[in-house]
């Protein structure tokens, strides 16, 4: 029998799996609802998730949750938001590969127990993770990728957003329209008969595989092992 998540959670609390439990405060596993339609993933905490134990509190979690509010109408409490990385790397620097490894079973497991039927990617690291490719988040927003019986939306990492110029930017635009894609993914979902879904499946399937991105083949030197 399958555990559930806050089982998984506790056991994820207590992770040494690898270097960074050392500098960490604490695990930063995930928040929201166990049984969500909408899974966010994000790279890692940075130093308020790190504190708080949450994913997106900091500025750039504002702006995920009133994008969320306003364009999809759905509350934080309703998603699943989590990241890559449980724990935080020291001064945010970027994710190593072995860290990665160690990690993934954990998300593995989140995405099998609440078996989201729309994951939103927020940045490159997440999308290029997740979706298998090369491509930058710039080249992969703006459609939605079949993924293992279920639907990718990528979109930019709020961070980026606000680092870019904020609400007048064409980024912040194009992120708004993102969301929009998230709405009409699960409206057009909901009207569908839920698929029969195998978890399994997701450990035996190449992810890139299902994946339709044009001259989107990633340079194998950057390929991430994922499922
Ligand atoms: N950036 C992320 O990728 N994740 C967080 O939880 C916070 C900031």
């Amino acid at each position: 029998m399958s555990r559930t998540l806050a089982e998984v959670a506790v056991e994820a609390a207590d992770c040494t799996k690898c270097r960074l439990a050392e500098g960490r405060t604490q695990v930063v596993f995930g928040v929201g609802n166990a049984d969500a339609d909408v899974m966010f993933i994000g790279e890692a905490p940075g130093f308020h998730e790190d504190k708080q134990g949450e994913p997106f509190v900091g500025a750039a979690g504002q702006l995920l949750t009133r994008m969320l509010g306003e364009v999809v109408g759905l509350a934080r409490e309703d998603v699943f938001i989590c990241n890559v990385l449980k724990c935080r790397p020291p001064g945010n620097r970027d994710p190593q590969e072995d860290e990665i490894e160690s990690c993934t079973p954990w998300l593995v497991e989140q995405v099998s127990l609440i078996q989201p039927r729309v994951i939103v990617t927020l940045g490159n690291f997440a999308t290029k993770f997740v979706l298998q490719t090369a491509q930058g988040i710039t080249r992969m927003r703006g459609r939605a990728y079949p993924w293992h019986d279920r639907t990718v939306v990528p979109t930019f990492h709020p961070a980026a957003i606000l680092r870019g110029g904020g609400e007048s930017s064409r980024q912040f635009l194009e992120f708004r329209d993102d969301f929009e894609l998230v709405r009409e993914t699960l409206a057009a979902l909901n009207r569908e008969p839920e698929p029969v879904t195998v978890p399994e499946a997701m450990t035996s399937e190449p992810a890139s595989e299902p994946v339709i991105v044009p001259e989107a083949e990633p340079a194998p030197e950057e390929q991430l092992e994922l499922f």
